[in-house]
């Protein structure tokens, strides 16, 4: 975005919007940790400009999930739900699923915790975990209005996923009105998709500022210490992606497809390092699709399991959220989830993959969702509101990671239903 005047002259803020937002924001870390570290108590004053930051992505939070998750839903049309739709479906959340167990477990052998004091509340630290029955239950809303306002997670993606499926039927209906009622709704909920998503990049323009002043009264109360529970948190998410492409790719490819890894990865590879480097599923889809056609795959194959999978299938995003929930649990209440509060993250990190958009960034946005169901809310003043900023100050370089492992999940499962359903073209493969 440059900014210039009607003289065609730029402003003197333009440098600001035209400098690339990822650097912006961890200018915004660096310059938070040593201002932090630096002034100390006297510049505690800043965290008004933190908590503007976390309010507004609070804003946004639930019509982002509620219109994403209704568009990804509807876009999934019924014809396309036979035998390969169900199963690429399946597969898809499956291995999102295990990706978040994975997620889940390297927090809890890395043990990421900045032990963060000074700030006004720990929120949720004497949440009663309730059973697991309660928790499934509690999954189907009693009144869809009272769980927006109480932003009761689970409910609201459960309420959303069957309205999204409830209107891509009447998309495909042979009834005129009710086929242009679901169009209607579908491009009523798209436009607020789209909408959000316009919100988000303006809210990400200040996101160097809120970083900076919540990374500050960080380090203002906590000193340096905090910096190795970011490289532990980064290595956490980089082992368990590196495990889930050899446990779950590999092991998908090799023993249950039956092909070789190596032939695998010569297309794969690809496809995984465009998405490493440009952070979007959706904009390395291109890519995908070539490797899909090399590897044999059908076009109606992948042309309908690419796309679909570059907006609900985020296996690096889930082990992503396994981490750093785990991560902003131990820094915030001192102590690891229960087995419950775990299950509950594993539902809500598979279901919150649906909604989150293949483009950079997105998933942190959802790691929202998913602490809240935890009772971790992110709150303006909150210490678990810290803990968020430190990990965006670090999310560059966990999103490329993560991307990478999204789109090589898409790929690997498109291959692997492909060739179940004997449709693969094996010749490619010599
Ligand atoms: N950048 C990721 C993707 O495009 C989404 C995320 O932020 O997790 O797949």
């Amino acid at each position: 975005m440059t900014i210039q005047n009607t003289a065609g002259k730029k402003k003197w803020y333009s440098w600001y919007f035209d400098c690339n937002l990822l650097y912006r924001i961890l200018i915004g870390l660096v310059a938070g940790i040593i201002v932090g570290l630096v002034f100390k108590e006297k510049i505690l004053w800043i965290s008004p400009f933190g908590d503007l930051f976390v309010r507004l992505l609070k804003m946004i939070m639930m019509p982002i999930i509620l219109s994403t998750l209704i568009v990804g839903a509807s876009s999934v049309s019924p014809a396309n739900l036979g035998k390969v739709g169900i199963r690429v479906i399946v597969f898809y959340l499956l291995t999102s699923a295990v990706a978040v167990i994975i997620g889940l477990l390297m927090g809890t052998i890395f043990h990421p915790s900045a032990e963060l004091t000074g700030f006004a509340d720990a929120v949720g630290r004497e949440a009663k975990a309730p059973t697991p029955a309660q928790t499934l239950l509690a999954m189907i809303p009693t009144s869809v209005a009272q769980v927006i306002v109480n932003e009761t997670i689970l409910a609201v993606i459960f309420f959303a996923l069957i309205f999204g499926i409830g209107v891509s039927y009447l998309r495909v209906s042979s009834d005129e009105r009710l086929k242009k009622a679901g169009d209607t709704l579908y491009v009523f909920f798209d436009g607020i998709a789209e909408v959000m998503m316009l919100i988000i990049k303006g809210i990400m323009q200040y996101a160097p500022f809120g970083v900076l002043a919540l990374v500050a009264v960080v380090f203002a109360t906590n000193g340096p210490k905090v910096m190795g529970a970011l490289a532990v948190v980064t290595a956490a998410c980089f082992t368990g992606y590196t495990l889930h492409i050899l446990v779950v790719y590999c092991g998908m490819v090799k023993f249950y497809g039956r092909l070789s890894i190596r032939r695998y990865f010569r297309d794969a590879k690809d496809a995984f390092i465009t998405a490493f480097v440009t952070r979007s599923s959706n904009g390395t889809l291109p890519v995908t699709m070539e490797a899909a056609d090399n590897l044999g795959v059908p076009k109606d194959i992948y042309s309908f399991s690419l796309p679909l999978g570059a907006t609900i299938n985020m296996d690096g995003t889930a082990i992503y959220q396994g981490v750093c929930a785990i991560f902003i649990a131990l820094s915030t209440w001192g102590y690891n989830f229960s087995l419950t509060q775990m299950g509950t993250i594993v539902i809500t990190a598979t279901l919150a993959s649906i909604g989150t958009a293949g483009v950079p960034g997105a998933g942190a946005i959802m790691l929202l969702l998913v602490l809240d169901s935890v009772g971790l809310p992110v709150t303006a003043g909150s210490v678990v509101a810290g803990a968020y900023a430190l990990i965006l100050g670090i999310d560059a370089l966990l999103d490329m990671g993560r991307t990478a492992l999204n789109v090589t999940g898409d790929l690997s499962c498109t291959t692997i239903v492909a060739k179940k359903l004997n449709q693969i073209d094996l010749s490619k493969w010599k």
